[in-house]
């Protein structure tokens, strides 16, 4: 249910045992890092996934994994390890129940009875043994179903499976044509980036607390530019404003093509 990510089909070798992604891996260390903005956007701008609101979270995260893994170095002695997230055929959310942190829920997302979801996960993989958490093995969905009922394209469906071909992030991320399908129109409730909807519903996401990750201050763009300012900006102001973005990801031409799609005027 991968749609056209393609990607999603290789290296399931590599998924499935991290012994091949870094020699000698004895053990799994998940970290989690909240990216609930303290902001949210005005009601007439196109919406943006909030998870996209500051500094690309691949970078910012890269470069803590690095620095954590030295200091570990440092503290412990001798340690191989590599740090992923969201780059590499990576399982991080059964690592992150492995680790204990929370439950897979009905959305897909991982869940944690603390503070919700809005959470990047990284994974650094090491080669020593630790003392290990036990894995997290409740379920605290129960009867709700408010992010099935609540998704905009009936994405989720039974058994905590998510047709991700019928994701808004899907179309208004990683789908590359140039036109977002017709039997699509008039469900995308004016989300231009990605979605939050599943995880806006998540009664445990009232434990949501806004980060404090420097790097995730929202673009002040994002919370206030109107659709017709989206639409009027030229592909320089774009590069310019969106350099350290996720939204470079889609490219000015994915984001016109979004908004088009929205307005339609395709
Ligand atoms: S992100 Fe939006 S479209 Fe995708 S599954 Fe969640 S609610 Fe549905
Ligand atoms: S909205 Fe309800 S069913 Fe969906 S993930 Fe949250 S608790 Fe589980």
């Amino acid at each position: 249910m991968h749609g056209s990510m393609q990607y999603m089909e290789n290296h399931f070798e590599l998924r499935i045992d991290p012994r091949k992604l870094v020699p000698d891996a004895k053990s799994v260390i998940t970290l989690m890092k909240n990216y609930y903005p303290a902001a949210n956007q005005e009601s007439n701008t196109p919406k943006i996934a909030k998870y996209a609101y500051g500094k690309d979270y691949h970078e910012v995260i890269r470069e803590q994994l690095k620095e954590f893994l030295f200091e570990l170095n440092k503290q412990i002695g001798a340690i191989h390890g590599r740090g992923f997230v969201d780059s590499a055929p990576v399982l991080e959310r059964a690592w992150a129940v492995k680790s204990g942190l929370g439950w897979i829920g009905k959305n897909g997302n991982l869940i944690t009875k603390q503070s919700g979801s809005f959470y990047f996960i990284a994974t650094l993989i090491v080669d020593i043994e630790l003392a290990y958490d036990d894995i997290f093995v409740k379920d605290y969905c129960g009867s709700c179903t408010r992010c099935i009922t609540s998704c905009p394209t009936e994405a989720i469906l039974p058994d905590k499976v998510i047709d991700g071909s019928k994701c808004i992030s899907y179309y208004t991320i990683e789908l590359k044509d140039a036109i977002i399908p017709q039997e699509m129109q008039g469900k995308f409730d004016n989300w231009m980036f990605g979605c939050d909807v599943c995880q806006d519903v998540c009664p445990w996401n009232k434990f949501s607390k806004p980060n404090n990750e420097i790097n995730f201050i929202p673009i002040p763009k994002i919370l206030n530019l109107t659709t017709q300012e989206w639409q009027d900006m030229s592909e320089a102001t774009f590069k310019e404003i969106f350099k350290d973005s996720p939204l470079k990801r889609s490219k000015w031409k994915g984001i016109q093509r979004n908004l088009k799609f929205l307005n339609k005027l395709e």
